[in-house]
């Protein structure tokens, strides 16, 4: 059966192939009042692919800020530290260009220096390089 949906992410309209059975374990679940609406959890391959590209590069930016904050990297490490942070920002960032088709920002070397000095920060400091990306860069 087709479901119509949207993508949770970009909410571009999706056909979602769902299997019958579906509605009626939905239907069963609702008699105990539970929401098993998995369709608005639907991602177009676009974004999927998006997310599934940046989750990991988090996850290894938010380990490596955290053991920045933990003060489990000694001080003789931090500049290679420094260097792995920017390769994975940098990554980071050309993988959020290629999702929002816009070029890849300029380095700025401030970013990982931020994340030395306020490691508990490193998701906003994401965001900014997120936002970096939305923004067309002037010339
Ligand atoms: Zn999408």
């Amino acid at each position: 059966m087709i479901a119509h949906g949207k993508c949770k992410f970009c909410h571009k309209a999706l056909n979602l192939i769902v299997d019958d059975g579906y509605f009626e374990l939905k239907e069963k679940f609702a008699k105990d009042k539970i929401d098993l609406d998995l369709i608005k959890l639907a991602a177009c391959d676009r974004c999927a692919d998006y997310q599934n590209a940046k989750y990991p590069i988090e996850q290894r930016i938010k380990k490596i800020c955290m053991n920045l904050l933990g003060g489990l990297i000694p001080k003789v490490e931090h500049e290679k530290t420094r260097e792995v942070l920017t390769a994975l920002c940098q990554r980071y960032m050309g993988i959020v260009a290629r999702y929002k088709n816009t070029p890849v920002p300029i380095w700025d070397a401030e970013i990982t220096d931020s994340m030395m000095r306020t490691p508990g920060n490193f998701s906003l400091i994401l965001c900014d390089v997120r936002r970096m990306c939305a923004q067309p860069t002037l010339v």
